[in-house]
This record gives structure tokens, C-alpha cells and sequence, in this order.
């Protein structure tokens, strides 16, 4: 248990990622042009004794450095309980301004499976008070509440999933699959993004300010921690590691890895994430967080690490496999990434394998041959997909779930060895959220019959409407009901429950 009282100790046991990089303030409140809370907070990868706390000041949200003065400055935070009058924590973090004045805390000594409360503090500016929580302790914890999002392009929608899933109190966690920011505005004109096509470090900025613009977003991130990983938009639509797509903005390879390095620091800077800042091209973001006796989360990195899509991939991503798609080289996980998969694996002492990822591994069968698949998905990668399945398997890993995102369409489907093979039986379950708002193509639309017609491991799919995804999960079933918006232009549309599934421990998925 927290002492009560303890302000001013510097937060015993937190670990600021942040502080470490900086040598002390340069600036004071008083520097500050206006509130530079305006990018609201976040809590993140929440551990049975541990979360990260999130904020970054930016008074201009869209001006260059947030329109910060240069120099660093000391953010206060606290932990407070439930009635607000009392501190738990708290201490001082430093916002620095060659990480965009933003601030991670990693505040430790937690109670496991506790609910609390934060806020931030600069001169007389301060944050509402926001929740958070920790996980439960190993062995222990009855139920996971989990909200489930991905793909949230700004101009195409409003976030009326956000407001949906912020109703809900009982969240435990949400987590994200990717494509969070779009580098480019995307044509919507439900509403205005006339931020450029991002491409540097700025511009990354300006377009999570946009995004965070957005109050249901704000309130979704206030609810509960996050846990996030990315898709291909955070940096570039469709980029394979560290090959652009053959119509990207930066195509020659130097020009692209500074470009991944400012879309992978400003995507840091943004996020409630433990690990240090990138410096450089590369960040590790695939990481393992365990929910007491319930789930282990492990979170996947789809896009860094993949091999470069060499066969010719048409509209929307759909073509045939060529020879190269077939070679043990041919990877979607990186060699590094799969090995530690395989260790990570292995070690899983809950009653749940949770696998959050970008892109969907059940294979969608378009028509009986070699001529279409979605190549930008675990399909495009079958060699790469055989070993995934094969480790889920072999490891023993309880019954695996993937949570994914990616395709702008809700899908349900049953992890099988064979997804030809309709007698096979199913070992694991997927889930694939709608997306908060970005619009399903239209081929999708025009073939998901077809999908569902040729592939019998596929058991449901939606792709006229957007919204999230809530899970129940209990040590004896994984109960998901998916939650979507009438009609995500017209603000404030309705949001009903339009289908419930089941998977019960060591069984096979079915509609509720
Ligand atoms: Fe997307
Ligand atoms: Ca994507």
C-alpha cells in the first residue's frame, strides 16, 4: 500500500523515461504562452504493480514544437485517489524539448488490480484527473473488460466509437491495433484535414495534435491505460520494413529511414509507452504484459521487421502469391522478433494467449486458386504464417486470440492449421476490429460474400459500418461483442451491439 502523502518525494520507485535524457529545466510556467495541456493524457502498458503515465505540452498544438519556447521545463504529477483530496504519489518529470516536451512516468510500487486516478501540473495549469489501473497479480484476477480499436482517419468521421467505449466504466484496458495517425489527410470530407502529407518530425507532431484534437479520443485515453502497437500509416501507407511503397513520397531508401525515424519518435513522443525514445530508424515496440491468471498480452510488431512485398500487388493490396512468398527467408516478424515470440510463448502461465497485432492472420479465401490474395496481410506471407501457427502450437500458448486491425471491417474467424481444410480443428480465435472510422474499400465490400463462401475457418464479417470491439474475458470463456456506429459522418449516429461471439477455454468460437 501507497503511503498517503508522499508529494514531493520525486516518485519512489518511478522510473521517468524521460528525465534521464536531460540534464534539468531551463524554463519555468511562466514561459508558457497559454495551457499546454491540450493534448489531453494517456496511461499505458500497465503492469501488477506499475503504469506509465502520459502528457505532452503543447500550448500550439499545430505550430512547430507545439509552440513551446525552447528549453525544458518540470512537469508535476500525482497520483490522487478516488475522492481527489488525497495523494497517493507524486513527483516531477522533465519535458524535454528534443522529445517534444512530452512526459513518460513509469510510476512503481503500485497495489496489483487497483484502480486509480493521475493529473499533471504546471505552474496553474493542471489536467482533469484521468483513471488508470493496475493488472492483477499473477495467479489472481476474475475478469479482463477490454476495449478493442484500430484505424481512425480523421477527416473520414467523428471518433463516435470513442464516446461509445469512454460510456464504459467498467474498461479495464483498450488495445490498439494501428494506423492510429494517417501520414496524409485521406480525402473525407466529413472533416478538415489540411495538415500536409507527413514526412518529418513537425509534421508527425502536427498530425497527432490533430487526431488528439478529437475530445472522445481524449476521454477514451483518460479512461483506462492503453496498450498500443502500430500498422503501416503511422509512418506510410503500405511501407514493408525499410522499403517504401513504389508511390511513396520519400522513395529513395536514406530519405525513407529518416523518415521512419521522425515517424517512429513522434509516434513515441505521443504514446504511453515504457521503453526509451527511439533514436534513429528503429524502435523495439513487440513486448509481453501479463493480466494476472486471465491473459498474457503479447504485443506484436507487424510492420518494422517484414520483408518487402515482391509479389505484384493490385488495388487494395489483392494479387497472387508469387515463388518469393514461399521462402523461409520471406518474413513478416523479423528472425529476432520470431525467436523471442517462440521464448515468450512458452512461458505463458494465464488462461489466455492474447496476440495484439496489425494485420489479419485467418486466410481470406477469395476464389479457389492461386489468383487473389491480400497480399499485405499474414496472406501475402504463408511461410511466414506456417511458423506462427506452428510456434502458437507447439509452445502449448493457452488458447490463443489475435486481436487485429488493418482492414476497416469487423471479421471473426477460427485459427486453424489448415484454413482449407474445414474438418480441421480450430485451435485459436481471431478477432478483427471495424476501425474507429476509416472507410472499408469498396472491392473489400464487393468480395467479403465471396471470402465467407470459400473460406470455412472465416465465420462472420461486416464491412458497411465502423466502430470497436468490447471483449469479457474470464478464466472460462472469451466472450466479444462488436459494437458499431450507424454512421460515422453524421455526428453523434447511434451505436448498437449487432453481433456477440464465444470462445470457451480449449473450444471453438461460435456466435452467442
Ligand atoms: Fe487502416
Ligand atoms: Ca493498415
Amino acid at each position: 500500500m501507497l503511503a498517503a502523502c508522499r508529494s514531493g518525494n520525486g516518485g519512489e520507485g518511478a522510473g521517468p523515461t524521460t528525465t534521464a535524457r536531460a540534464a534539468g529545466p531551463t524554463l519555468r510556467a511562466a514561459d508558457l504562452p497559454g495551457d499546454p495541456f491540450t493534448l489531453g493524457v494517456a496511461s499505458g502498458d500497465p503492469l501488477d504493480d506499475a503504469v506509465v503515465l502520459w502528457t505532452r505540452l503543447a500550448p500550439e498544438p499545430f505550430a512547430a514544437g507545439g509552440g513551446m519556447p525552447s528549453g525544458d521545463l518540470e512537469v508535476a504529477w500525482e497520483l490522487v485517489d478516488d475522492e481527489r483530496d488525497r495523494v497517493l504519489d507524486s513527483g516531477t518529470a522533465l519535458a524535454a524539448a528534443d522529445l517534444g516536451h512530452s512526459v513518460h512516468v513509469d510510476v512503481r510500487g503500485l497495489e496489483p488490480d487497483r484502480p486509480y486516478r493521475y493529473r499533471f501540473m504546471v505552474g496553474d495549469f493542471e489536467t482533469p484527473v484521468a483513471r488508470t489501473r493496475t493488472a492483477p497479480a499473477p495467479g489472481s484476477g476474475d475478469r479482463l473488460r477490454l476495449g478493442h480499436v484500430s484505424c481512425q482517419m480523421f477527416d473520414q468521421g467523428y471518433y463516435t466509437a470513442y464516446a461509445d467505449l469512454a460510456a464504459d466504466d467498467d474498461l479495464d484496458l483498450v488495445v490498439h491495433c494501428g494506423d492510429y495517425i494517417y501520414e496524409n489527410p485521406s480525402g473525407g470530407q466529413v472533416r478538415d484535414d489540411s495538415l500536409p502529407v507527413a514526412t518529418t518530425i513537425d509534421d508527425y507532431r502536427a498530425r497527432y495534435a490533430l487526431y488528439r484534437s478529437d475530445a472522445d479520443l481524449r476521454a477514451a485515453h483518460a479512461l483506462c491505460p492503453w496498450i498500443v502497437t502500430w500498422d503501416d500509416h503511422e509512418v506510410e501507407d503500405n511501407y514493408h520494413g525499410s522499403t517504401p511503397k513504389e508511390t511513396s513520397t520519400t522513395p529513395d531508401p536514406e530519405e525513407f529511414a529518416a523518415r521512419r525515424a521522425a515517424a517512429y519518435r513522434a509516434w513515441w513522443e505521443h504514446m504511453p509507452v515504457r521503453f526509451d525514445s527511439p533514436d534513429g530508424p528503429d524502435l523495439r515496440i513487440h513486448r509481453s504484459l501479463g493480466w494476472g491468471r486471465l491473459a498474457e498480452l503479447v504485443v506484436l510488431d507487424t510492420r518494422q521487421y517484414r520483408s518487402d512485398q515482391v509479389c505484384a500487388e493490385g488495388p487494395a493490396d489483392i494479387g497472387p502469391r508469387c515463388d518469393a512468398a514461399a521462402d523461409p527467408d520471406f518474413t513478416m516478424l523479423g528472425a529476432e522478433q520470431e525467436r523471442w515470440l517462440d521464448e515468450r510463448l512458452e512461458e505463458v502461465d494465464a488462461a489466455w494467449t492474447a496476440l495484439v497485432q496489425g494485420v489479419a492472420v485467418m486466410q481470406w479465401r477469395f476464389a479457389p486458386g492461386n489468383a487473389a490474395w491480400n497480399l499485405d496481410a499474414w496472406d501475402g506471407y504463408p511461410a511466414a504464417r506456417d511458423r506462427f501457427l506452428a510456434s502458437l502450437r507447439s509452445s502449448g500458448a493457452p488458447h490463443p486470440v489475435v486481436l487485429t486491425g488493418d482492414v476497416h471491417s469487423s471479421w471473426v474467424g477460427a485459427l486453424a492449421e489448415d484454413f482449407d481444410d474445414a474438418s480441421a480443428r480450430p485451435f485459436g480465435t481471431e478477432h478483427i476490429a471495424p476501425g474507429v472510422t476509416s472507410p472499408a474499400p469498396q472491392i473489400l465490400r464487393d468480395v467479403l460474400g465471396a471470402v465467407l463462401d470459400h473460406s470455412p475457418h472465416v465465420r462472420w464479417g461486416e464491412a458497411d459500418h465502423r466502430g470497436w470491439v468490447r471483449h469479457d474475458v474470464t478464466p472460462d470463456e472469451w466472450r466479444s461483442e462488436y459494437r458499431l456506429v450507424d454512421d460515422v459522418t453524421v455526428e453523434g449516429s447511434a451505436v448498437t451491439t449487432a453481433t456477440r461471439w464465444v470462445t470457451p477455454a480449449g473450444g471453438t468460437v461460435t456466435e452467442a
